[in-house]
């Protein structure tokens, strides 16, 4: 039984083979990926250890670990644009007004217009803002998107990115 529960809340961050962080996992998890082999610890300048001990065992538990095969990549693809991805991509938010109340799906180059239903023109804007902007372009009416809208990336593009900027 292992006794001390509180390192087994921290978190591993997990490197690909070829040093990209990938993801971060349990404890548990990074323990098993480094007594199997299938992963090793990531010399980092200041590379630090969180101990878990058991009755007949002293672990020593990198913070940082590196998968030593090149890992089956969960097939990921961009996903199809619907109201559940959309509403993550742009956080729960009106992208004109920031309102989190009473959310539509807007398309910024109206479909009257020629607009597709793609990544890069459709929004989440709330009803009023919607409803101001009617059939027109945010341009005709004065209305400002406060991000461009793109295709959501890879998560784990996404985590190396937060990785990083946190360093
Ligand atoms: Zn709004």
């Amino acid at each position: 039984m292992i006794q001390a529960t509180e390192p087994l809340q921290q978190s591993v961050v997990v490197f690909s083979t070829n040093y990209l962080p990938i993801s971060r996992v349990n404890i548990r998890r990074a323990i098993v990926l480094l007594v199997t082999e299938k992963a090793e610890p990531m010399d980092l300048e200041t590379e630090t250890y969180t101990e878990v001990r058991s009755p007949n065992l002293i672990l020593q538990v990198p913070a940082y670990i590196r998968l030593k095969f090149q890992s089956a990549e969960r097939i990921w693809k961009v996903p199809p644009v619907n109201r559940r991805e959309l509403l993550r991509r742009d956080h729960y938010q009106c992208q004109y007004c920031g309102s989190r109340k009473k959310l539509t799906i807007d398309h910024v180059l109206p479909r009257s217009k020629g607009g597709q239903h793609t990544w890069d023109n459709v929004v989440i804007a709330c009803e009023s803002c919607n409803t101001r902007k009617g059939d027109q372009t945010p341009q005709q009416v004065g209305m400002i998107l406060h991000t461009t809208p793109k295709a959501p990336c890879h998560p784990a593009v996404l985590f190396a990115e937060e990785f990083w900027g946190k360093r």
